[in-house]
C-alpha cells in the first residue's frame, strides 16, 4: 500500500530529511586519509541526537550503527569499523535521522584524497543519474520511468547497475512501498502520485553487476571487488518537478571546488 503524505507530514518529512543534510555535511569535514569509519559514526550520532533526531537505521533490522559506510569495492550496507581511510579510497555514507516520528534517508559517495580519473568518472555518473531519476519523478509518470532514466543513463556510459538493493518509500517507517528499482522499463510499475515520498538510490559499479554480501549478513560488495558509487535523495513527488527533501548543499559548501 502506497502512502500519500498531507503537507503536514511532508513539512515533517523536510525537517528530518534536513537534518541527515547537514549531518552528511558535518561528515564532509572530516572525511580524509587517517580517521576510521567508526569515528564518522560516533560523529553523525552525536550530531544528530545534538539536533533533535533519532539515527535512523541503528536498530533497524538489527543494524547496529548510525551509519552505513562501505568503502570501495563495498556498495552498501558497510559496517563502520576501525577501517582507517587511505589516499584514493572512496567511501560511501549512507544516513538516516528520524524527527518528529518521520524519516529521512539520503547517501553520498566522498572520494578521499586523491582519486584515480576512471573513478571519479564513476562518482560523477551515479550522482548524475540520480538527477535524471529525480527528473522522470513526476505526478503522472511511473516508477519505471525513474529506474529506466537510471539504468540507461548509467549503462550507456559503460557501467552496471546493482539489482538486488534498491530504492524505496519512506515515511513514518524507513522503507514503505513502493519499491523503486534502478532499473525497468518506461511507463511500467506503480503511477506517481502527488504526497509520495520515495528514496531514489542508485548504486552503480565500475565492473560487473554481481554482488556478493559478506558473512557479517550486512555488507554487500561487488563480485568482481571493483568499486560501486551510491548516491541518494529522499524527494516528494508533486504536481510539477519533484521536490528533493535531503541535501548535498551542506556537503558541498564544505568540498567547494572539490565537489563531485
Ligand atoms: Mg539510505
Ligand atoms: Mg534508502
Amino acid at each position: 500500500m502506497i502512502n500519500l503524505k498531507t503537507d503536514e507530514e511532508i513539512t515533517l518529512m523536510r525537517e528530518s530529511n534536513n537534518l541527515v543534510g547537514k549531518t552528511l555535511g558535518e561528515l564532509a569535514r572530516w572525511v580524509a586519509p587517517g580517521i576510521t569509519t567508526l569515528r564518522l559514526d560516533h560523529i553523525a550520532e552525536e550530531f544528530i541526537r545534538d539536533n533533535g533526531g533519532i539515527p535512523g537505521f541503528k536498530g533497524y533490522g538489527g543494524f547496529p550503527f548510525t551509519l552505513c559506510i562501505s568503502v570501495n569495492e563495498n556498495i552498501v550496507h558497510g559496517f563502520p569499523s576501525s577501517y582507517v581511510l587511505r589516499d584514493g579510497d572512496i567511501v560511501s555514507i549512507d544516513c538516516g535521522a528520524i524527527v518528529a516520528g518521520y524519516n529521512g534517508d539520503s547517501a553520498y559517495t566522498f572520494p578521499v584524497g586523491n582519486v584515480a580519473p576512471e573513478v571519479m568518472a564513476l562518482l560523477k555518473t551515479t550522482k548524475e543519474s540520480l538527477y535524471q531519476g529525480i527528473e522522470k519523478a513526476v505526478a503522472g509518470n511511473r516508477i519505471g520511468d525513474i529506474s529506466n532514466a537510471v539504468q540507461t543513463y548509467c549503462e550507456a556510459r559503460g557501467y552496471s547497475v546493482v539489482r538486488e538493493f534498491i530504492g524505496h518509500g519512506i515515511g513514518r517507517k524507513l522503507h514503505e512501498d513502493p519499491e523503486v528499482p534502478n532499473y525497468g522499463r518506461r511507463g511500467c510499475g506503480p503511477l506517481l502520485k502527488k504526497g509520495m515520498c520515495i528514496a531514489i538510490e542508485p548504486m552503480i559499479n565500475l565492473g560487473s553487476r554481481n554482488v556478493v554480501v559478506e558473512k557479517d549478513g550486512w555488507t554487500a560488495r561487488t563480485r568482481d571487488r571493483k568499486p560501486s558509487a551510491h548516491y541518494e535523495h529522499t524527494v516528494a513527488i508533486t504536481d510539477s518537478s519533484a521536490e528533493i527533501l535531503s541535501s548535498f548543499e551542506y556537503i558541498e559548501q564544505v568540498l567547494g571546488e572539490n565537489s563531485i
